[in-house]
């Protein structure tokens, strides 16, 4: 079979087939699994059918409206900025640092970015190291890593331990090479899982990657969608080898924004330089506008607060209200503690799905996509191995700006019980009763 069209020669002035042209560690790369899902529930809901987007991990509820204002006054923001970030808001993470973690860090030690994704890829593309990996892990630091040619160590964590890596696990990768330079990423609350790590754990981790002098990436961009608001950071427990990471994408409804942010400790000061050195060769800065308006997201404010409080109130309402109806149809779900995750594991239904020839995580999400309009991520894209029957799904399939406003409406003492799930949070949960009537009628 031949790749060449009849033209490709003088278009691109060779003989060899287009896809052999591209680097080799891009070959065969499909799209960000997450966006591929998204794009293919959007085609299923033009062609007429009612689809259920649990796929793509994106906040429903909108930008607090302070920060939206602060943007609209930006807008006439139109010159490059400094490649490391607008200082007045490197500044304001940096307090706002302080005054989370208790850490002493200034605006030096902060580097901002188009989103903390492109953040981490120009970290694994300067930091000549091993990626280590604890699985179910959010699905792109793996590719990223491909892409720029780094090894990749996976570390498989179980149901049994919340989905957490042990210090034991970490310790036993790191003594068999003890000075091989590693890049350890953790992230909690977990994408997918929803589960996170206690103070003790994090001790536990801390300790060994002090032990081997690890470079550790603290991917913490749901800490402030804890669900308890009771997020525990690393960076205060390793500090001098934890790079933090963050941004405005998730906890303050975001996404399309791109912004993230690093804050590095001062002995890193040559990586985050580094990577300053690329971003300027690259991305040459943030955009202004939303730089400006990120200012007023970092800084302590009563109305965000509020904000906040009413978001984690939402997502740990429909999260206890998910893993009930799951419990009840024997789909085994561990309880999120943070951020709009949930990582089933459909194995009870193992034998009857085998009879449908359902045998790995993706024939799962492709018959729920088809035959029920559900449509969820396979445990596989979050590197677990194909035949384990986990998918993750997103539960933001709601009007989070309606449910928003309606939460602030309910007493702060009250709980919001079922009749305010089904009135503002339908989509998740129509979409989790479609999924155990399909799992009990198999
Ligand atoms: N880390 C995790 C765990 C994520 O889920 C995401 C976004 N889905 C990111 C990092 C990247 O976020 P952003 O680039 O929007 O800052």
């Amino acid at each position: 079979m031949s790749f060449k069209t009849e033209n490709s020669k003088d278009v691109i002035g060779c003989d060899l087939a287009p896809d052999m042209q591209l680097n080799l560690n891009v070959r065969g790369l499909p799209p960000s699994a997450t966006l591929s899902i998204n794009e293919r529930s959007d085609r299923l809901r033009k062609q007429g059918l009612t689809i259920y987007k649990m796929g793509l991990g994106q906040s429903p509820f909108p930008v607090p409206e302070s920060v939206v204002d602060e943007l609209k006054r930006n807008a006439f923001q139109k010159d490059y900025l400094p490649v490391k970030g607008l200082l007045e808001l490197r500044h304001a993470v940096a307090e706002h640092h302080i005054r989370t973690y208790g850490i002493d860090c200034t605006e030096d030690d902060v580097l901002i970015g188009p989103g903390s994704k492109e953040l981490m890829f120009i970290l694994q593309l300067v930091y000549y190291g091993d990626i280590v990996i604890p699985t179910p892990a959010w699905v792109s630091y793996a590719p990223q890593a491909q892409i720029i040619g780094r090894q990749i160590r996976m570390l498989h964590t179980h149901a049994q331990n919340g989905w957490r890596l042990t210090p034991e696990q970490l310790d036993e990768l790191c003594r068999s090479d003890p000075s091989r330079p590693r890049i350890i990423i953790l992230n909690y609350p977990s994408n997918p899982t929803g589960t996170t790590y206690g103070l003790n754990e994090l001790q536990a981790i801390a300790k060994i990657a002090n032990k081997y002098r690890v470079v550790l990436l603290s991917d913490e961009i749901y800490g402030k969608l804890h669900h308890e608001n009771e997020h525990h950071s690393i960076v205060p427990l390793y500090p001098e080898g934890t790079i933090f990471s963050g941004g405005l994408s998730k906890w303050c409804g975001a996404g399309g924004w791109r912004l993230g942010v690093f804050v590095f400790p001062k002995c890193l000061r040559w990586l985050q330089d580094a990577m300053a050195a690329v971003a300027s060769e690259t991305f040459t800065s943030t955009s202004a506008p939303i730089q400006y308006a990120a200012v007023k997201a970092f800084q302590k404010s009563e109305d965000i607060d509020q904000y906040l409080y009413q978001v984690r109130r939402i997502l740990r309402s429909l999260g206890r209200k998910l893993i009930s109806l799951f419990m009840d149809s024997d789909v085994q779900v561990l309880s999120p503690q943070g951020g709009f995750y949930l990582f089933p594991d459909f194995k009870r239904y193992g034998e009857k799905l085998k009879i449908r020839s359902i045998a790995t995580s993706q024939d799962l999400c492709e018959h729920l996509l088809e035959e029920t309009g559900v449509a969820m991520l396979p445990g596989r894209d979050f590197g677990r191995t194909p035949e384990e029957l986990t998918a993750r799904l997103a539960y933001v399939n709601f009007d989070g700006k309606k449910a928003l406003e309606a939460a602030y409406q309910v007493p702060s003492e009250l709980p919001l019980d079922d009749h305010f799930l089904q009135s503002y949070c339908a989509g998740p949960l129509i979409a989790t009763e479609i999924l155990c009537n399909w799992l009990k009628n198999l």
